[in-house]
């Protein structure tokens, strides 16, 4: 479980996260929802060590931490750009992950690398470098990357937004699949993305939760969806007086 408590971070004089309050519980789908500049990279670079924090508390189950996150492999951020290095080839960028977290058993990291690179459907292309993937195919490696240390949390900022349509939609499905029993918190500021995926779905305007519902998860384009995308929307927007919808 996750729980964060009263979390603020301010960059100098401007507050960005006030007062954050929210709990994950194991194995579910987190997803923060928030337009551009509203907070969400600022909470996950928090929650994977990127970033420290002014006051509040953060707890990953019984460890509580003030202040900052300590780097663990336990907890993984896969970000849009997928920073792959270009000078490795995908085997080699997901082998060496897998040294600097600890592991020497040559023959180990070998087959733990290509399992992963199998699961993502990029057997095939394991010896190739960044620049001859696609935008696509790269986001595959660095999930693969991550899941290969077996975090039991991932963080994922708006991984899929700079990939096309297609793409995107595999990739939001196969995430789904290979996340199954992790705890995910992932950050993107399109609506449809957020009704896909998330168990629970937590709208954040201006440094603020303004909302945290279960995902009613509706059928796509039917009118209970577009009613809910509506309200949510407006959310988002910050227009929460007429927020008394059944959600
Ligand atoms: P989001 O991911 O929702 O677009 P961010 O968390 O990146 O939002 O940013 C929230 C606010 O914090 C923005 O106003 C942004 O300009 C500001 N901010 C983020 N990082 C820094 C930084 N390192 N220094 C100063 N301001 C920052
Ligand atoms: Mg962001």
């Amino acid at each position: 479980m996750i729980e964060i408590k009263n979390l603020r971070k301010s960059f100098g004089d401007i507050c960005v996260l006030d007062d954050i309050n929210l709990k994950i519980n194991n194995g579910e789908f987190c997803v923060l929802l928030g337009s551009s500049g509203s907070g969400k990279s600022t909470i996950l670079k928090i929650l994977s060590s990127l970033e420290s924090f002014d006051s509040g508390e953060i707890k990953f189950d019984n460890e509580s931490f003030k202040s900052q996150i300590p780097n663990s492999k336990e907890r993984q951020i896969i970000m849009q750009h997928y920073c792959l290095m270009p000078w490795l080839t995908a085997l080699d960028n997901i082998k060496f992950a897998l040294k600097c977290s600890g592991l020497k058993n040559k023959k180990l990291i070998d087959d733990i690398a290509k399992k992963y690179l199998s699961l993502v459907g990029l057997k095939d292309k394991m010896n190739l470098y960044p620049n001859s993937l696609s935008g696509g195919q790269c986001q595959r490696v660095a999930i693969a990357r991550a899941l290969a240390l077996d975090p039991k949390v991932l963080f994922l900022d708006e991984p899929f937004s700079a990939l096309d349509p297609v793409v995107r939609a595999n990739l939001q499905t196969e995430l789904k699949e290979l996340t199954k029993n992790k705890q995910v918190i992932f950050v993107t500021h399109d609506i449809d993305e957020a009704i896909l995926l998330g168990d629970k779905i937590v709208i954040l305007h201006a440094g603020k939760i303004i909302k945290e519902l279960q995902n009613p998860k509706f059928t796509p384009n039917t009118p209970k969806y577009f009613e809910l995308k509506s309200v949510i929307y407006k959310l988002i927007n910050g227009e929460i007086e007429n927020i008394e919808y059944m959600i």
